[in-house]
């Protein structure tokens, strides 16, 4: 094993592993090698401004395949594996839940399989140094009453959706592979993130997306379903936290302290776009907004108790909702083409013409 030179990062061309990827390479600066399958949510444009540089290595892939992990292990020698890749959106998973069954469980269990073979076969001194960091949710909790205490690292998993229900799986085999095999793992579970390059499916950018387009901002049930916002950026620097510091074996939760119903994120959001597109066709942008059909089994309300990690740590987010809500519609406004290339189905033609593994 190289001595702490490199890192594998799955999923790393996703809405968070993009931002982890790049925030490392500019904060750590140690080599990537970014093992991706480029699902409709990985986007290679996420990390083209990293085509150039030597320290980060594309591999398009699949965690499920474990010849193909186990090679990647083999010849990169990585000393921690930061383990992003999943099938993320709670919709899909209620539309067709195998994906989630597939990715999240079967390929969590893929690639611990093949990191337990690597790590085992490593001489003492590198396998006290080897991590396993497991990026997980705080869905896995279930859903809180309106006076309920925050989610804690010892809440008791209740999940209630088939994705949460599919991360509390790996989180439960993450955990297991360490009692068991001693892997030397770790686990954090965040809340909800935002902030640039997230799949326009997702409300934020949903949000951005339709008001500029002035097509109805859906919103299900009353609106009133509560959810802690994290920006990006802190989650990324919470993950780096974590993987230098962090106890084996151990879960940390990571949250912004920010809860907010989805009707203030998205009158927030609108409020932002009323002030910076003051030639938009349609003013205020919340007169856009449309209540739908609520979806089924939506979860009322996520919170986070985030002490653990600063008591140990001393990790704190720095944005503040009103900070980050702005830098990130601000970055919308400012790719305008990023969005487009996926909404238009661009990206796919993209995909295909332009991707190429090293
Ligand atoms: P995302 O959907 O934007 O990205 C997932 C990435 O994983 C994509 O690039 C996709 O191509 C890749 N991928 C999917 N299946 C794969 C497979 N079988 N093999 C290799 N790559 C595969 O997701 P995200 O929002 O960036 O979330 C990343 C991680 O963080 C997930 O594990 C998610 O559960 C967790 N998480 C997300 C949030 C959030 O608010 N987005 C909050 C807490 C935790």
């Amino acid at each position: 094993m190289n001595n702490k030179q490199t890192i594998l990062v799955t999923g790393g061309a996703g809405f968070i592993g993009s931002n982890f990827v790049l925030d490392w390479l500019a904060v750590e600066g140690t080599s990537v090698i970014n093992l991706d399958k480029l699902t409709y949510a990985g986007n290679k444009e996420n990390i083209s401004s990293l085509k150039n540089d030597a320290r980060h290595v594309f591999i398009r892939g699949d965690i499920n395949d474990r010849t193909l992990v186990e090679g990647l292990l083999r010849q990169y020698k990585p000393y921690a594996i930061v383990h992003f890749a999943a099938e993320s959106h709670v919709d899909r998973s209620i539309h067709g839940p195998e994906d989630f069954i597939q990715t999240n469980i079967n390929g969590t269990f893929q690639l611990l399989e093949a990191v337990r073979g690597y790590w085992t076969q490593l001489a003492d001194s590198e396998k006290s140094v080897f991590r396993f960091l497991h990026i997980s949710t705080d869905e896995v909790y279930g859903s809180l009453g309106p006076l309920d205490p925050p989610f804690s690292e010892t809440t008791a998993y209740a999940p209630n959706s088939p994705y949460s229900a599919s991360k509390a799986a790996s989180d439960h085999l993450v955990r297991s592979y360490h009692h068991t095999y001693g892997l030397p793992t770790l686990t954090t579970n965040c809340s909800n993130n935002y902030g640039p390059y997230q799949f326009p499916e997702k409300l934020i950018p949903l949000i951005i997306h339709n008001a500029l387009n002035c097509k109805p901002l859906p919103v299900y049930g009353d609106g009133l379903n509560v959810r802690d916002w994290l920006y990006v950026g802190d989650h990324c620097e919470a993950i780096r936290v974590v993987l230098a510091k962090g106890r084996l074996g151990e879960t940390y939760n990571i949250g912004g302290c920010n809860e907010k119903t989805n009707l203030e994120v998205i009158n927030s959001v609108c409020a932002i776009l009323d002030e910076l597109c003051t030639d938009s066709l349609i003013t205020p942008h919340a007169s856009l907004i449309t209540f739908v059909k609520d979806r089924p089994g939506h979860d009322q309300r996520y919170a986070i108790d985030a002490r653990k990690i600063e008591l140990e740590f001393g990790w704190q987010p720095k944005e503040s909702f009103e900070t980050g809500i702005r830098k990130t519609v601000q970055w919308y406004l400012e790719h305008k083409n990023w969005v487009q290339n996926i909404v238009s189905g661009e990206y796919q033609k993209w995909v295909t013409t332009n991707y190429n593994t090293r």
